[in-house]
């Protein structure tokens, strides 16, 4: 019986994996109780869809081989040796949309946690428009002489934040037409096989929306949780609803830190009023009613959009910047 259940368990293989899970090392242990076979499994991914996938093709694995009994499959999760170590908390940054401010938040607060005393990296995976290298004046690097050493990648360093982006591997001006294997296959190679040293924090810009990459970037790393990035207007939140809805499904479940409303207001120079160019706490408002934390709001302001043209992350520059992205940044260190 247990020769026959090893053999279903050589016929399971994961996503991408050219070994099955018995040559992989997954399978720990085979109990043979009576009438119920028990298999423990030690897995360091830890979303939820890839786990039920593992005990659906395990299970029709096994009743292929004509056992009947019923089977219960347990999983603990292994610390994954190549990050865990190195990285302590990863946090990805998302939106429903292009352009509400995501690259430039993920900077920013990037920038704020090395200011807190952090090592701090940033993976942008933003792949319909990596703007990372152009926030922090990267693009006349020669990426290519810098990037790979001793087979793996180098990020590298601006600002105190140690930087991989996929932006890196296309020209300016050149669009990135990946299809999804390629682009997990980089992105798996950003996090594995790069050599992050100690971070306390690394975040990851992701592209806006809900996709492929969402799912294999959930499948490949451990998060500690997403922030999440809109504007205040009915069409941003409408986007980012969905957004919150495929966080919040049952296969992925990665908690969501919290929300910023960015660009809630600007101010008027004759006035000194606030005009609420996009509404008045629609953010706000929408975390009320999802249910998430507010993790505070960001004026639009001229500055932000100058300093991130300049490729300067506008925390370095201005005190008024600073000081509401360091209360940003506290929060969601709270939240963890
Ligand atoms: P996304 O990553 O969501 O596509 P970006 O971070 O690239 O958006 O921002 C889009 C543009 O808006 C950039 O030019 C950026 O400088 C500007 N921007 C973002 N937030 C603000 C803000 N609070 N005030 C002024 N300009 C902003």
């Amino acid at each position: 019986m247990k020769k026959k259940i090893e053999k279903a368990l050589e016929n399971v293989f994961i996503i991408d994996n050219q070994k099955n899970i018995i040559e992989s090392g997954f399978v720990k242990k085979i109990d043979l109780l009576s009438h119920k076979i028990v298999i423990y499994l030690s897995l360091s991914n830890p979303a939820m869809h890839f786990k039920n996938k593992l005990i659906k093709d395990i299970t029709h694995s096994i009743k292929n081989q004509n056992i009947s009994d019923p089977i219960c499959i347990k999983i603990e999760m292994k610390s994954d040796p190549k990050i865990k170590p190195v990285i302590k908390n990863i946090i990805a940054v998302a939106s429903g949309k292009g352009g509400v401010g995501k690259s430039t938040i993920a900077t920013n607060i990037a920038v704020s946690l090395v200011k807190m005393g952090f090592h701090v990296g940033l993976l942008d995976a933003d792949i319909y428009g990596p703007s990372i290298p152009l926030m922090f004046n990267l693009e006349e690097v020669d990426i290519h002489t810098k990037i790979h050493k001793n087979g793996m990648m180098n990020p590298i360093m601006s600002y105190g934040v140690k930087i991989l982006s996929i932006g890196f591997f296309s020209k300016y001006g050149q669009a990135i037409v990946w299809r999804g294997p390629m682009v997990t296959k980089v992105l798996r190679q950003f996090i594995h096989e790069t050599d992050w040293g100690k971070l306390d924090f690394l975040i990851v810009d992701l592209p806006p929306g809900t996709g492929d990459i969402h799912l294999s970037l959930l499948q490949e790393i451990s998060l500690k949780g997403i922030v999440i990035v809109s504007t205040s207007q009915k069409i941003a939140l409408s986007d980012v609803n969905r957004s919150v809805g495929m966080f919040r499904i049952q296969s992925i479940s990665v908690p969501i830190l919290g929300i910023i409303e960015n660009m809630s207001y600007v101010l008027t120079k004759e006035s000194k009023e606030k005009c609420y160019f996009f509404g008045k706490n629609g953010v706000k408002n929408f975390s009320k009613k999802m249910n998430l934390f507010f993790l505070g709001e960001i004026p639009m302001l001229q500055e932000i959009r100058k300093y991130s043209d300049l490729g300067i992350p506008g925390v370095l520059k201005n005190d008024k910047i600073k000081n509401i992205f360091l209360k940003i940044t506290r929060n969601i260190i709270n939240q963890l």
